[in-house]
């Protein structure tokens, strides 16, 4: 897409979709955000939670960054926009939920899985980012798995270890502990549509079933 497909885009979107909830942007300018859910994705162009999960504008607080990572607390990190993020919405804007999702085919989960995270020419951020998720790695490695399910599963690591990091936060952990917050893993699939969601209980991702009108593709 060039940049005169995008202008387009937003005239196309100022006819349509913003006339049809101009009311609706009124307000939400005069009256603040109020949303309920955090989202925390991959930055990857194919899973936007807002096409996938069909929200309005002011629904979702949406954080993307590399892989759907976590980083685990730590008083050393500085410039930290995970951490700036979930503090706003954790504290200022009172979110009832938070959900991780990870996706398929992930460039980040890829380049962990593989080892060439740390060896892109000339990057000097990735490498660290990514190390973050190496315990997710090994736990990955551990299970016997045939090589073409390695992926998959090293993106439902890094959704179990975000998850866990999350609690590392104190402000997160104790309102997961009392109920004011709700922790949610997720993994969408892209090509086939398909969203499965993280199971507390038995620790599995299990699909989360559409209204039976879907296409099966
Ligand atoms: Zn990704």
């Amino acid at each position: 897409m060039s940049i005169e497909g995008l202008l387009s885009g937003y005239r196309r979107f100022r006819r349509t979709r913003f006339l049809a909830a101009h009311k609706l942007f009124r307000d939400l300018e005069a009256r603040g955000q109020s949303p309920q859910i955090m989202f925390i994705a991959c930055c990857d162009s194919r899973v936007d939670p807002a096409t996938i999960f069909d929200t309005s504008p002011g629904e979702v607080f949406v954080l993307r960054n590399v892989a759907n990572l976590v980083p685990p607390n730590s008083p050393i990190a500085r410039h930290q926009a995970t951490g700036a993020a979930l503090e706003f919405a954790v504290l200022h804007l009172n979110v009832s939920h938070i959900v991780v999702m990870g996706h398929a085919h992930c460039g980040g989960a890829a380049a962990l899985l593989e080892g060439y995270h740390n060896q892109i020419p000339n990057a000097e951020f990735i490498g660290t980012w990514m190390n973050i998720a190496m315990t997710a790695r090994d736990r990955m490695m551990r299970l016997p798995l045939p090589p073409q399910e390695r992926l998959l599963h090293m993106e439902y690591q890094i959704v179990r270890l975000s998850l866990e990091n999350l609690l590392t936060y104190p402000w997160i952990g104790e309102r997961v502990e009392d109920g004011r917050i709700a922790l949610h893993g997720m993994h969408f699939g892209i090509a086939d549509g398909h969203l499965s969601m993280f199971d507390p209980v038995t620790g599995q991702f299990q699909t989360v079933l559409t209204d039976g009108t879907a296409v099966d593709v």
